[in-house]
């Protein structure tokens, strides 16, 4: 059985003070991580509060991105080895905003998925499709091609661990989800790439998560799915209740 993972994604939202709020109102309210992972992804400035305030909690801390070298000239970049310094456990990679706004590529997202691993971060990779691809009937062999560029060179070991987000884009942020047939369609084709590319071990250990608009009211109906192990939440991530309901149907 794979443990579902339910991860909030605040995006370029929260000031430190207010991450701090959020994660005092959810640390003790929070199933234990026996039951769900609870990971709450935040901007890099507030990662230092977050992780101290998580320790001994089941909360877990993620960035939501990186730069895949380890130091050097990269003026703004955040290394994987300042995360692993922090004590962040997660990492999201190649969200659509990042692939779309600031230039990533199936490459550098692999490159940093094995950047995470060196440095003992669990990566959350997103992939999906746009409607226009979806349109053109073009959504599986698109999501194929970035789980396959993603898990490139890394071992079964590693695949077994990694997180997968499936998150059509014109489901991110619109109101729209994605039916939970249509999201189940897909990340079972995940798991089919997976088991083709790596092994069957590699793909009955994988977790995907759904991402789209997923709030309270639909969230239960998706986690339901055969395929579906966890949530990757913008929106209806930022409220401490609203979260909180989320991680509880992960139970
Ligand atoms: P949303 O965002 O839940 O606000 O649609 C999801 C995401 O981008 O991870």
């Amino acid at each position: 059985m794979r443990k579902k993972i339910i991860a909030g994604n605040w995006k370029m939202n929260k000031v430190v003070s207010e991450a701090k709020q959020f994660l005092s109102d959810v640390k003790e309210n929070v199933p234990s991580s026996d039951q769900v992972e609870s990971v709450v992804c935040a901007p890099f400035v507030s990662l230092p509060a977050l992780v101290e305030q998580a320790k001994g909690t089941d909360v877990k801390i993620a960035a939501q991105n990186m730069h895949f070298e380890e130091n050097g000239a990269f003026t703004g970049e955040v290394s994987p080895v300042m995360l692993q310094d922090l004590g962040v456990e997660y990492v999201v990679l190649g969200h659509s905003e990042r692939r779309e706004m600031f230039n990533e590529t199936d490459e550098s997202v692999n490159k940093k998925v094995h950047a995470a691993f060196s440095h003992e971060l669990t990566p959350i990779v997103c992939v999906g499709e746009t409607l226009e691809q979806r349109e053109a009937n073009e959504t599986k062999p698109h999501v194929e091609k970035q789980v396959k560029a993603a898990l490139e060179g890394l071992s079964e070991e590693q695949v077994k661990q990694v997180v997968l987000a499936y998150e059509p884009i014109w489901a991110i942020g619109t109101g729209k989800t994605a039916t939970s047939e249509q999201a189940n369609e897909v990340c079972t084709h995940i798991r089919d790439v997976v088991q083709s590319a790596v092994s069957e071990t590699a793909a009955d250990a994988i977790r995907i998560q759904y991402g789209g608009s997923v709030k309270p009211a639909n969230v239960d109906e998706l986690l339901a799915q055969s395929d579906i192990d966890g949530a990757l939440v913008g929106g209806a991530s930022l409220e401490a209740d609203s979260f909180l309901k989320l991680v509880e149907a992960g139970k």
